[in-house]
């Protein structure tokens, strides 16, 4: 169930001894990025400055807009001609962040994937369909190459055509199957349709997007999966970053590889333990683009205790990103949340959609979820009731007022990538 069982369980003094080690490296290889260079040198910092972990405080953060502003390759500290492949991030705003990799970097990271499918206790018997865009998102080719670095049959199916996906796995005997919970919901909905129970699937890995233990639970139940999350983001390689291990109780987080923090998203400041706050990672083996202290935007906490599986420190499944959570008349909502609430409740399906609009000076939360048939007779007055329901229940959990519009089944859209189920009105453009 190891696939670099020394690093994996380093123990916490050879772990800090070699972070610091790695962290030495990394500034050295950021100065001769422009940016960092000039940041660096502002701070007054240099590798040898830097005595303990702690230090690490001193050095500024870096941001997306950073990168972004870096466009195409203001980041790279490695020539071009060292720079075997380049992907973008799906860039909701803006101009896309480019992300490098040398040869040794798609190694290292091959490395990584293959430690977490290792970890979940998939190997090279499994068949396994990836059913992730491969184009400029990490995940298909991430995936890829990890997956066939352990030996697995790799199917790269990528996303699209749900029905032909359904056939492949039916007629491949795939065991092990990787997209985002999202689709992975859709696909049951349409195996449903399709009345194929897809019985040699044991192993899902699900990421790319938070969601929430009902939705596990759900996909289990439909898919006949054990269900795993997955995370990471295109910055820091790609997925691989933190991992599900077989206690599904939080992800373990590769600290040969990826120095973590958690800040208060305001103050920048470190919480205090068990506190939640934004995921701030430093990648320790980066070669063709080192970042120093990346605020990923994402919401988490460390949880400290053992587990079971003897790997070190893990971090909480991810909430939300800080900048899309929701403030909701001053209620903080993540639409993860909602969706926890929807999937308690057997009168409406599982997909939504979210709009926030500002009406008389107030926030309004609409929420658009599809009727369950099995429980609808047609008549008025059993929908005014489960409206009642769904709207009581989001109330109790939210604790805000929110509008229940519900729609036909199958009305409301489906995703094959990131879920955009919020639309928010509110803003000025
Ligand atoms: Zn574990």
């Amino acid at each position: 169930m190891f696939w670099d069982k020394k690093i994996e369980t380093l123990k916490t003094d050879d772990l800090q001894a070699l972070q610091l080690k790695r962290l030495k490296k990394t500034i050295s290889q950021a100065q001769k990025v422009g940016f960092f260079k000039k940041r660096l040198s502002d701070a007054g910092i240099t590798a040898s400055s830097i005595k303990t972990l702690d230090d690490i405080q001193k050095i500024p953060f870096t941001k997306k807009q950073d990168l972004r502003e870096g466009y195409p390759f203001g980041f790279f500290a490695v020539p071009l001609k060292e720079i075997v492949r380049i992907h973008t991030t799906s860039g909701t705003t803006g101009k896309p962040t480019v992300v490098g990799y040398t040869k040794k970097d798609l190694d290292v990271w091959a490395d990584l994937i293959a430690r977490n499918m290792t970890m979940v206790g998939v190997g090279k018997e499994d068949i396994f369909q990836n059913m992730v865009n491969y184009g400029m998102f990490t995940g298909g080719l991430g995936f890829h190459y990890g997956a066939e670095k352990i030996g697995m049959t790799v199917i790269p199916s990528a996303t699209g055509n749900t029905k032909r996906q359904i056939e492949m796995i039916r007629d491949f005997g795939v065991t092990t199957i990787h997209c985002t919970p999202s689709y992975a919901m859709h696909l049951s909905e349409v195996a449903e349709e399709m009345g194929e129970s897809l019985d040699s699937l044991k192993t899902g890995i699900f990421g790319a997007e938070p969601w929430s233990e009902s939705v596990r639970h759900s996909l289990e139940k439909r898919l006949g999966v054990t269900a795993f999350d997955s995370y990471g983001l295109s910055e820091l390689f790609g997925p691989g970053v933190a991992f599900e291990c077989k206690e599904r109780n939080g992800l373990h987080i590769w600290h040969d590889s990826y120095l973590v923090e958690i800040i208060d998203p305001n103050t920048g400041e470190r919480v205090s333990d068990g506190e939640r706050g934004e995921l701030v990672v430093t990648p320790l083996v980066k070669e063709a683009m080192p970042l120093l202290r990346y605020r990923t935007g994402d919401v988490t906490m460390l949880i400290e205790d053992g587990c079971l599986c003897k790997r070190a420190q893990k971090i909480a499944r991810i909430t939300g990103r800080s900048d899309d959570m929701l403030v909701i008349r001053g209620i903080n909502v993540f639409p993860s949340q909602i969706e926890h609430v929807l999937l308690k409740i057997p009168e409406v399906g599982n997909q939504f959609m979210v709009y926030i609009d500002r009406i008389n000076y107030l926030d309004e939360m609409t929420v658009e979820v599809e009727i369950n048939r099995d429980f609808f007779s047609g008549e008025l007055t059993d929908l005014a009731k489960i409206q009642k329901k769904v709207g009581k229940e989001l109330r109790d959990s939210l604790e805000l007022r929110t509008t229940v519009r519900l729609v036909e089944p199958g009305s409301l859209p489906r995703f094959e990538g990131k879920a955009k189920r919020v639309i928010d009105r509110r803003e000025v453009i």
